[in-house]
């Protein structure tokens, strides 16, 4: 009878312990999420995301325990991202502007600009980085790639069993195995709608592209990776990705880049929208160890 006892009790307080991991990560990723109606209409997908992330992290009480200090969260990254090596992206894509060649920064500092729903992204992305087992998931997609002359990869990260996952899912013109298309990878409509925590893909067509790592800028409707992050962001509210760039010998380079809609409600102008957006360069990794 104490047996049965102790064990209603304790299915108890797990339901209890989940229901506040649950409420504390909607609060957290919440927060941004827009009051506006635009910001509803169109965020559905994103919203469809971060359920994903709440229906997976909210048995883990780690995780949800250290939603309660952001500011401690990104001291943690910082202080992680500062002691590794990087790889800055050096070369811009022939449609980038040439005068605005990296506009951007990637330096750990910029984890003080990450969102709760790109910074609890990075998190998660930066603790699976810590596992070997994942780091040579991660290089074995790589060196796939490296074999492939017509394409770029990439694909969605999910979460697995202990790690995420890289799901490949092929390039829409990857069938047309024309070398013209080298290069750009456009995930296909369809795959875009299935639950992820970022779309990921890989700078891979040589052994060293260490001057491509990150995201190239672009130009919206024309191509390039923050362009086309932003094109979708204007569909979709939020949009996460991760960029893995092939180093020499067996090793890459990863880059997490976002974008969110900040939304303005304006009595006058009506609901007006900015799209900052943020590259934060995670480090490199060794694979096959
Ligand atoms: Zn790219």
């Amino acid at each position: 009878m104490a047996d049965l006892i102790d064990r209603i009790k304790g299915n108890m307080s797990e339901r209890l312990r989940l229901a506040r991991n649950k409420n504390r990560l909607e609060d957290f990723l919440g927060k941004n999420c827009g009051f506006s109606i635009c910001a509803r209409i169109l965020g559905e997908r994103a919203y469809a995301n971060n359920n994903y992330l709440i229906k997976n992290l909210c048995k883990n009480n780690d995780i949800c325990d250290l939603l309660y200090n952001e500011g401690e969260i990104k001291d943690n990254l910082y202080k992680k991202l500062v002691k590794m090596p990087h790889t800055y992206r050096k070369k811009s894509m022939p449609y980038s502007n040439p005068k605005s060649v990296f506009q951007y920064s990637e330096e750990p500092d910029n984890v003080n600009g990450l969102n709760p729903s790109q910074l609890l992204r990075v998190w998660i992305i930066m603790e699976s980085l810590e596992k070997q087992e994942f780091v040579n998931h991660v290089g074995r997609l790589i060196e796939d790639n490296l074999k492939d002359p017509y394409t770029e990869h990439g694909g969605l990260v999910l979460f697995g069993n202990d790690m995420l996952k890289l799901y490949n899912v092929e390039s829409r013109f990857a069938k047309k195995k024309d070398i013209r298309y080298k290069g750009t990878y456009k995930m296909p409509f369809k795959a875009s709608s299935i639950q992820n925590i970022a779309k990921y893909h890989f700078h891979a067509s040589k052994e060293d592209c260490s001057e491509y790592a990150g995201p190239s800028q672009g130009f919206p409707l024309i191509g390039g990776d923050l362009a086309s992050a932003l094109c979708e962001t204007i569909l979709d509210n939020e949009s996460h990705h991760v960029i893995a760039t092939k180093l020499n010998g067996q090793r890459f380079n990863i880059d997490y880049f976002g974008c969110e809609a900040v939304w303005n409600n304006n009595q006058k102008k009506g609901n007006t929208a900015e799209y900052p957006q943020i590259v934060l360069d995670l480090g490199n990794y060794e694979y096959g160890k």
